[in-house]
């Protein structure tokens, strides 16, 4: 028996079915992280050990009508990660009944966004493919008096509809005879009306205090061509009629979606009531994620995109999935991230830096290391021989040494980072400075020789020699000085475009103002490029690396070639927003 089995065995003895999955899972998580319990997972706990499903099915249902977001990724870990837990199954569908917004090319960026995520879906499911059975059962709530062909306008229906505080009243076409609805109905399918002539209502209560209740639409006419039925249909069903119908027709047992969706739920259950589907999922609300200094929502985002504000869905400054993977977001830091921010029934703003602080934590143990220096200024070294190469060996990671090691070359002049040298320093300042020392990063000691300045008094070259003693090897290579720096062989370093990044908002939630538009609040810093020198070994390698001191790097896959490397910053070693005291 391996390991597996034994466990199994010692569960199958002491445990329940489910409890068994859930230690199993522990132990199979990749991600190293432990699961956090949430209402959530005991509901399906429950549910298994009850005997309610002998296994779950979830769904992630995205509208094809933009690219997924961060906040898409919350539901998509929640879902397939809950269906791995306990063995069960997910589907993604895409809720394509709305045909006049959504493309096909957003359908292929979803499928990639949710692979890249990690997680593979068990059925590719479009709601359209339900069409016929919708209608059937449209057609039933008709036959058995649940449903009415309406013909008051938009308007009126408003106004019948009442309000929080009123009751509303009934149409003058709620007691309309069936056979009559049936022949309408039948023929606002084959597009003998305009839009908006007539609509399917569902026959509930007009007095229920939830408005969902009251006489809902549940089908409107579109003379409008669908992406995947073509002209086959000029009647399109609402949300709240197709998705719960859609989720019993694929067997899914937990219907996890946002809290918004709470006072659909009673409609969800109803309809599952009063058709002839045999299954009756279960739908459970969560409380979507918000991140601040971001908006979230697709429509938004769209804009964004749509005037130019950003250079496309994928520009690394978006909270799209398809920007974080191109600015070098590892996509186990998000699932982390959904792990650490949890699952509740209660709305919060979840600060920025708690997912930048995933993205650190990830590439700490897997970017290797290399040099750059992003605001260059040249130092001399007087004692080396013009001409000549040194070549040092470094680790590629500092605690992983399968990473293995690379060569570093070292010049008589060399670049350094201009925030590293100060003619008048500060108090405490351990870096360069006249008549001061300081270590070259995997190199040797450096000392302060004299500085040359330009016509307007900025140092342009900074002078200094070199202590052999201290390189690798030598009698006093491992003396201490108080700073170390890194730097780039001005001979070899490689001039190179870096994009840094900062938040695309300059405040916390731009749509706290509702009298502004959230487009003001655009951060006009939050893309700035500079011409970094960066060490040779890492242009070679390509992919991603920390660059010592400075923070997490990856090459743009849109724009970097082998003859022009683009660089984009994924996440700087700290969070400066800390520093400023912005949170
Ligand atoms: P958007 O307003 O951005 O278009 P949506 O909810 O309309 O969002 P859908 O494509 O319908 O987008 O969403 C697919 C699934 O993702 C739904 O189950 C939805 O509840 C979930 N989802 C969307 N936004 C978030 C969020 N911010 N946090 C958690 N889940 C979300
Ligand atoms: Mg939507």
């Amino acid at each position: 028996m391996d390991k597996c089995q034994i466990r199994l065995q010692k569960h199958a003895n002491n445990f329940s079915q489910s409890e068994a999955i859930f230690e199993m899972s522990q132990h199979s998580n990749s991600d190293n992280n432990p699961k956090t319990s949430h209402f959530i997972r005991n509901i399906v706990i429950a549910d298994l050990d009850s005997g309610k499903h002998q296994s779950i099915k979830t769904r992630f249902p995205p509208e094809p009508n933009g690219f997924l977001h961060i906040g898409h990724a919350k539901a998509i870990c929640l879902n397939f990660g809950l269906a791995a837990e306990f063995s069960g199954l997910t589907n993604l569908r895409f809720d394509d009944t709305n045909p006049c917004k959504e493309e096909e090319a957003y359908a292929r960026a979803i499928e990639k966004d949710v692979r890249w995520l990690g997680f593979e879906w068990d059925e590719l499911r479009h709601a359209s493919d339900y069409f016929p059975d919708f209608y059937n059962f449209a057609v039933e709530l008709i036959e058995t008096g649940k449903a009415y062909v309406e013909e008051l306008s938009a308007e009126e229906m408003r106004e019948y509809r009442g309000t929080l505080t009123t009751a509303g009243r009934p149409s003058p076409w709620r007691e309309r005879p069936l056979e009559e609805s049936l022949d309408l109905f039948q023929r606002m399918r084959v597009g003998e009306f305009e839009d908006g002539r007539f609509v399917l209502r569902a026959k509930i209560d007009m007095a229920s205090p939830n408005i969902k209740l009251r006489d809902p639409t549940i089908y409107r006419i579109r003379n409008i061509a669908h992406q995947r039925t073509g002209d086959e249909w000029h009647i399109y069903p609402m949300y709240d009629f197709a998705h719960c119908i859609s989720d019993a027709l694929e067997g899914i047992t937990h219907s996890l979606c946002t809290l918004e969706f709470e006072d659909h739920r009673p409609l969800y259950d109803w309809v599952l009531d009063n058709v002839s589907v045999k299954a009756h999922p279960q739908q459970i609300e969560f409380a979507r994620l918000n991140l601040d200094y971001t908006v979230m929502s697709k429509r938004r985002l769209k804009m964004l995109v749509d005037e130019g504000l950003v250079d496309g869905w994928d520009d690394p400054r978006m909270p799209t999935l398809a920007a974080m993977r191109r600015r070098g977001y590892p996509p186990a830091a998000i699932r982390n991230f959904s792990e650490v921010i949890g699952v509740t029934k209660s709305e919060s703003i979840i600060p920025l830096g708690v997912l930048e602080n995933e993205v650190r934590n990830e590439l700490n143990t897997t970017a290797p290391r290399a040099m750059a220096v992003l605001d260059p200024l040249k130092v001399v070294l007087l004692n080396f021989p013009e001409g000549e190469t040194e070549w040092f060996e470094a680790a590629r990671h500092p605690q992983d040494e399968s990473m293995g090691t690379r060569r570093i070359p070292i010049t008589r002049e060399i670049y350094i980072e201009r925030g590293d040298f100060m003619e008048e320093p500060v108090r405490k300042y351990f870096r360069l400075k006249p008549g001061g020392e300081v270590r070259l990063r995997n190199a040797f000691i450096i000392k302060f020789v004299d500085l040359i300045k330009d016509d307007n008094g900025e140092v342009i070259e900074v002078h200094c020699e070199l202590d052999p003693q201290t390189r690798s090897g030598m009698p006093e290579s491992s003396r201490r000085v108080k700073g170390t720096i890194h730097w780039v062989s001005a001979e070899h370093g490689v001039p190179t475009e870096v994009r840094l990044y900062d938040r695309l908002f300059n405040v916390e939630n731009p749509l706290a103002d509702k009298d502004r538009d959230f487009r003001e609040f655009i951060n006009p810093d939050c893309l700035s490029k500079v011409t970094a020198m960066v060490e040779p070994s890492f242009i070679e390698a390509g992919g991603f690396c920390q660059f010592e001191r400075v923070g997490y790097f990856c090459h743009d896959a849109q724009d970097s070639t082998k003859e022009k490397p683009v660089l984009n910053r994924t996440v700087s070693l700290r969070d400066s927003w800390a520093k400023r005291g912005n949170k």
